[in-house]
């Protein structure tokens, strides 16, 4: 080595002059580099779970024990908040505390199930109903560069995440929000312009003051969903009565469905009993039901079966189909997606607001049209007597100035609070409306179909519709 340098410096010295400096250069041509290093294997995730709080995987930890520890998968996950706006069922720990405390539980509950790769991207619980509120409260850029950054480190064949869209149930917005930016990332890991700092390579690997990740690109192939909707079974919510009339089960058909009631080769007891055991790590939260469970021995709560949501794959195989159905072993190039193209419109109209609006774009903008069939009308639940606020927007497509009214068509017991009733409109605008109501304060547990008209000169314009259950609901606060 040293004479090879003292060579390359003489010839270099020499080069205007000296024949005697071909010779070296000779040396340098035949001298072979070293193989480039592989991307590190022990992080390679065959299933990367992106989820926002720690214990969100307990409702499918049966299944992913199977994947860890009977198929021998590798599974990674990673929490986007720590979880710091949750309770304390145990201590007087709160706030940042509690954070702390929760992603210990986390290490544990999933070691408990064979996982031991575990990332925290430490962004701020935030317990409300509205995902673009969950997006706002967090660093959302932080957070999509941090999520590519571990695709590109853990090169997930699948991804696996919250289900993106409101539905009735616990319905938290930081799970859609985990969710929003897990499919953000899944499109963007392979795209080389996006965070292009990742993928430069170090300037002295071996040294100091390496400024970029040295990563190279990576494309997921399969993404799939599971959902805090009340009507899929989980051992947290299932509740057949709040079931939408309007529509089939959203588990019904639209993914792969795992019995949890199967005994675990390797651990001799169900998948059942080893959720409920991943559940007891998690003391802090609904722990004490995987304790009660394991004290008394019935995992009834637990043994119902695990069904995810087919988002989308690169490589085919069906929606209900076997999640690695398909998978190339040796990856797939970048695959871009549609993207953002805004529809063309025309006239005065009424549409439904945000969050509702923003997934329609979303979905299409990352190739998840199939989404919009599943839950075809927006929905939502009320306690009896709850005031709902109800995004819409009265727009005019035309090049002159609109006056619209708005009136709204309410199931019995329901009351209209309008702030205004009629909307100036310039042309070209759109004008953001909370529509106010109140639900009925008593009756019958069940769907109902709440709608607003848009009348222009007393002709209809436009409408829109949501459905909600009303009845006795536990679900995140507005
Ligand atoms: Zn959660």
């Amino acid at each position: 080595m040293k004479l090879r340098s003292l060579l390359t410096s003489a010839c270099l010295f020499a080069i205007p002059l000296s024949s005697h400096c071909a010779v070296s250069a000779v040396v340098q041509e035949s001298a072979t580099a070293p193989e480039l290093l592989r991307p590190d294997a022990r992080f390679k995730a065959d299933v990367l779970v992106v989820v926002a709080h720690e214990d969100d995987e307990v409702m499918i930890a049966g299944y992913l024990a199977k994947l860890a520890q009977d198929d021998h998968k590798r599974i990674a996950v990673v929490y986007v908040t720590n979880g710091d706006g949750g309770g304390n069922a145990v201590g007087n720990e709160s706030g940042a505390a509690l954070g702390q405390e929760r992603q210990m539980e986390a290490r544990r509950a999933l070691g408990s199930i064979g996982i031991q790769n575990v990332w925290f991207l430490n962004q701020h619980d935030t317990p409300n109903q509205n995902v673009l509120f969950s997006l706002g409260h967090w660093d959302h850029g932080h957070v999509l560069g941090a999520l590519v950054r571990l695709m590109r480190i853990t090169r997930p064949d699948v991804v696996l995440t919250w289900f993106p869209d409101p539905v009735s149930g616990e319905n938290h917005a930081d799970h859609q929000a985990s969710s929003v930016a897990a499919i953000e990332a899944f499109d963007a890991a392979a795209d080389e312009t996006k965070f292009p700092e990742q993928l430069s390579p170090a300037k002295n690997r071996t040294g100091m003051s390496n400024l970029t990740d040295g990563l190279l690109p990576w494309q997921p192939q399969k993404l799939y969903f599971f959902t805090d909707a009340y009507e899929v079974f989980t051992p947290y919510w299932f509740d057949a009565k709040k079931q939408s009339s309007f529509r089939k089960n959203l588990g019904d058909g639209t993914g792969p469905s795992f019995a949890v009631t199967e005994m675990s080769p390797s651990r001799h007891m169900t998948y059942a009993q080893i959720e409920a055991d991943e559940q007891t790590y998690y003391l802090t939260q609904e722990g004490k039901l995987g304790v009660d469970a394991v004290k008394a021995k019935d995992f009834k709560a637990f043994e119902f079966p695990v069904r995810l949501i087919f988002g989308k794959s690169l490589v085919g195989g069906s929606a209900t189909g076997d999640l690695f159905e398909g998978v190339k072993a040796e990856g797939v190039p970048f695959r871009a997606v549609h993207g953002h193209s805004p529809e063309e419109k025309h006239g005065v109209t009424l549409e439904i607001g945000d969050p509702w609006r923003f997934y329609s774009l979303f979905w299409n903008a990352h190739d998840l049209d199939r989404m919009a069939a599943l839950i075809p009308v927006p929905e939502m639940e009320a306690d009896y007597g709850e005031w709902l606020s109800i995004g819409l927007r009265v727009c005019n497509y035309t090049g002159n100035d609109a006056v619209v009214d708005l009136n709204a068509t309410l199931p019995a017991g329901w009351v209209d609070h309008p702030e205004y009733k009629r909307y100036p409109v310039r042309a070209g605008e759109c004008y953001p409306v909370a529509a106010m109501v109140s639900a009925r304060s008593s009756g019958e547990e069940k769907w109902e179909e709440l709608s607003w008209n848009a009348t222009q000169d007393g002709r209809k314009v436009g409408s829109a519709t949501v459905r909600v259950f009303v009845g006795k609901v536990g679900s995140m606060p507005r």
